[in-house]
Parts: C-alpha cells; sequence; structure tokens
C-alpha cells in the first residue's frame, strides 16, 4: 500500500465526461490498494471567467473579494469528482481549503502556503478508506479567516503541499501532455518528452516560463523530497505511462548541456535616457521599484559617450509595466532622466541545463545562431545554469525553434517513427 496524491488541472476536468476519466484514474489508483487523495483545478476557462467578473465589477477590487471569487472554480470541480467518485461506488468527499485547513500568509492572489496539518485526511484513510478529493488553488489566512488564493497556475502547489504533509509516496500531476519537454511542445511539434529532469533546471524553466508547473511547487517538491511526477491524463487510465519524474541532480545519468528552451511573454523594457552617473543612482531608481512589488529583471547600464551621463535599460513583467512607468515618472526629479522609453511587444527566450557550469561558450553559440536569423538581442542575462536574451516578440517562435535546434533537442527521427507506431 501507498499513500499517493494525485493532481488533475483544468483541461483534465474540462467537461463532466472528463470528470468521469479521471475518476478511472483514481478509481485504479484505489483498487490497487493504496490511500488516496485527489487535488483538483478548476475547469478549463472557468478562472479566467471569474478573473474577468471582478474585473468588470471593478478594475480596482478588493484582493480578498477577489479571493473569494476565484476560489469558487476548484470548489465546484471538488464537488463534482467527488459525487462521480461515489456514483462508482467508492467512498469520497470534498475538502476546501479552509476545512483542512490549508494555512497561507494574507497575501491576497499570490498567497503562500504557511503550513497544513495532514492528519484529517490520514484520520479519513485510515478509519474510512476515504478518498480526500482537495479544491487546490486555495487557502485560508489564519489570522484574518479570510480565503486565498496561490496564484495562477497554484493547484500544482496545492497538490505538493499536500504530499508533504500526509507523506505520500508520490505526487502525480496529471495534465494534457506526457510529460515535461525540452520546450513547450505546442510551440515546437518535434520537443523532445523528458524522462528525468533535475529539481533545479525544472525550477528555472518554470520561472523562465514553461507553465507545466508552478514555480513554488517545484521550489516545495525540492524542500520536501516529494517525489513528483507529469503525465498525462488523456493515457488509458487501465496503463498510463509513468511520466516525467522530477529529481536530484544525481539520477539522471545522462546529462545534457542544454535541457530546455522556456519562453515568457510577461516582459516589458524601459529604457531611461541620460541618467546622472554618480553613487546612488541606482538605489534611485530600483528602490521605489521594489517598495511598490514591483520584479526587476534583465538590467544593462551603458555609460554614455559624456561620460556624466548614462543609459539605463531593464525589464518589469508586462503586467507591471504601466505601473512602473507611473512610479519612475513620479521620482522623476530625484532620478534624473531626460527620457523614458518602453516596449512591450518584447518576450525572453531562456536556454537552461546544469551542464552550462562546466561547458565554456555556449551563450556565445546562441548568439551567433540568433544573429544568422536576423533576430537582433535587446538584452543578455547569464547565470551559472542558464541564460536569457530579450528580443521582438514576433520572433518568439523562430527564436525557440533555432535555439532547440542549436542544442539538438529536436526528437530524432528514430523515436518519431517509434512514437508513431
Ligand atoms: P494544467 O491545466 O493541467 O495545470 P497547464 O496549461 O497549466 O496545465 O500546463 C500544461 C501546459 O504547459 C501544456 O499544455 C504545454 O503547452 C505547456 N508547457 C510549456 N512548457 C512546457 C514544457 N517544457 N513541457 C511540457 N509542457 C509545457
Ligand atoms: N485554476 C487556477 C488557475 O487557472 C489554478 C490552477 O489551475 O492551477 O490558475
Ligand atoms: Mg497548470
Amino acid at each position: 500500500m501507498a499513500r499517493l496524491v494525485l493532481k488533475f488541472g483544468g483541461t483534465s476536468v474540462a467537461t463532466i465526461e472528463r470528470i468521469r476519466n479521471v475518476a478511472l484514474h483514481v478509481k485504479r489508483e484505489v483498487d490497487a490498494g493504496h490511500q488516496v487523495a485527489v487535488v483538483v483545478s478548476a475547469m478549463s476557462g472557468k478562472t479566467n471567467e471569474l478573473v474577468g467578473w471582478c474585473r468588470e465589477a471593478s478594475a480596482l477590487h478588493d484582493a480578498r473579494e477577489y479571493d473569494a471569487v476565484v476560489a469558487s472554480g476548484e470548489q465546484i470541480t471538488a464537488g463534482l469528482l467527488a459525487i462521480t467518485l461515489q456514483s462508482m461506488g467508492l467512498d469520497a468527499r470534498s475538502w476546501l481549503g479552509w476545512q483542512i485547513p490549508i494555512l497561507t500568509d494574507g497575501a491576497h492572489g499570490a498567497a503562500r502556503i504557511t503550513g497544513m496539518d495532514g492528519a484529517p485526511l490520514i484520520e479519513a484513510f485510515e478509519k474510512n478508506n476515504q478518498i480526500a478529493v482537495i479544491a487546490g488553488f486555495q487557502g485560508i489566512h489564519q489570522q484574518t479567516g479570510r480565503i486565498t488564493t496561490l496564484g495562477r497556475g497554484g493547484s500544482d502547489t496545492s497538490a505538493v503541499a499536500v504530499a508533504a504533509a500526509i507523506n505520500a509516496d508520490r505526487c502525480d500531476i496529471y495534465t494534457d501532455v506526457d510529460g515535461v519537454y525540452t520546450t513547450d511542445p505546442r510551440v515546437v511539434p518535434h520537443a523532445s518528452r523528458l524522462d528525468r529532469v533535475s529539481f533545479e533546471e525544472m525550477l528555472e524553466m518554470a520561472s523562465l516560463g514553461a507553465k507545466v508547473l508552478q514555480v513554488r511547487s517545484v521550489e516545495l517538491a525540492m524542500l520536501y523530497k516529494v517525489r513528483t511526477f507529469v503525465r498525462s491524463s488523456f493515457d488509458d487510465p487501465a496503463a498510463p505511462r509513468p511520466g516525467t519524474l522530477i529529481c536530484d541532480e544525481e539520477d539522471i545519468l545522462e546529462q545534457q548541456v542544454v535541457t530546455g528552451i522556456a519562453f515568457s511573454r510577461d516582459e516589458a523594457q524601459i529604457t531611461l535616457r541620460r541618467v546622472a552617473d554618480h553613487p546612488g543612482i541606482a538605489a534611485a531608481i530600483f528602490g521605489p521599484l521594489a517598495d511598490a512589488n514591483i520584479n526587476v529583471d534583465m538590467i544593462i547600464q551603458v555609460v554614455s559617450d559624456d561620460t556624466t551621463t548614462t543609459d539605463i535599460t531593464f525589464t518589469v513583467p508586462a503586467s507591471s509595466y504601466e505601473r512602473a512607468r507611473q512610479i519612475l515618472e513620479d521620482h522623476r526629479a530625484t532620478i534624473g532622466f531626460t527620457s523614458l522609453q518602453g516596449a512591450t511587444d518584447v518576450v525572453k527566450i531562456s536556454a537552461i541545463g546544469i551542464g552550462m557550469r562546466s561547458h565554456a561558450g555556449v551563450a556565445a553559440r546562441a548568439f551567433r545562431a540568433l544573429a544568422d536569423k536576423g533576430i537582433n538581442i535587446r538584452a543578455i542575462t547569464t547565470s551559472e545554469i542558464k541564460f536569457s536574451v530579450l528580443i521582438d516578440a514576433e520572433y518568439t517562435e523562430l527564436a525557440v525553434r533555432t535555439l532547440h535546434a542549436l542544442y539538438g533537442l529536436d526528437r530524432k527521427p528514430e523515436a518519431e517513427t517509434k512514437a508513431a507506431s
């Protein structure tokens, strides 16, 4: 007997028929004698609809009420799956975040889980052999008693947190692809599926735009050593394939220099022209942005030819762009720039691989390959196991495919034949 957490994302529970299919996956594990907790997302498109309603009601709205609204999508799915499992003769009940409870901080809309007691779930397994169907994405802020949500894609994090709290043997993240690929298979159809990917690389891929797992879920899996797989709910429920295991670096035998390519469209570029070049100027620019919780990513500072002024370029999330502009304009007198230029039609493309630690010149090859395709690079950042370039959004697919091929990540023809047969 093992204790398992099974998580099903939006497309996997999009209709009642798909919820029945999910129930078959759950039944397979229960029939095999396992104790099962299921974490579900809202039905596909539901969260977007709920977010849209909040914005329609008022562009500036109370974040606590936003959470009360958007958390409701998962409540529906949890109830529906429990009903479906019961109709198949299985004992199941739904659990909302506050009922377990899953405790979070008070950062409404992007809350972090601070604690969770797995005891009530374990008691339900031990006493009644009951399946726990848990609404993902939501928790409760203990101090205020208000419902919170964990940020978009947060059900992945709920699943890993539940797995850690009940000391599960495995956490299976079921989605609409059969594992983690070398890049988004929707952009590169011949991307390769990875049997294993290290926590560090998955963390980078997720934070650099691969939305297959929420970043925080990978952090928790790494911290609590949760054995986590990404796999497909569209596989035959009687004989599903194992998917991709997220594991320690040491458990991967054949390590490539570059493991994956990620991209993020949620980027905006800001350039401040002719900023006075003296100590404290970076603090004057980035301090107010940090105070407003705006994440600044790539930063480039160029000394202009008069040596008394400098140009500074940096990126912020596209969603923070207008706010960032406003803050900089408000602080114009202290910063002292002559003009502010911005662009939102930009994308960040990143290559990730632990092998970069021991190989020189990996990024240089990319710069050459992109130049050969006529793609201009606006900004570059590098760190130990990744590098990123900021380019015009219109070249996204071309750049991703170019880098994917450059590092030998395209699926080999033999594998393609095998997959087709
Ligand atoms: P769910 O609703 O199940 O949580 P998501 O839409 O959040 O599913 O995540 C799955 C999607 O992530 C896939 O459909 C795929 O397009 C996208 N994706 C992006 N990068 C990758 C990658 N490297 N490997 C697999 N899927 C990826
Ligand atoms: N339903 C939420 C969202 O769409 C959480 C999730 O799917 O993980 O972001
Ligand atoms: Mg998701």
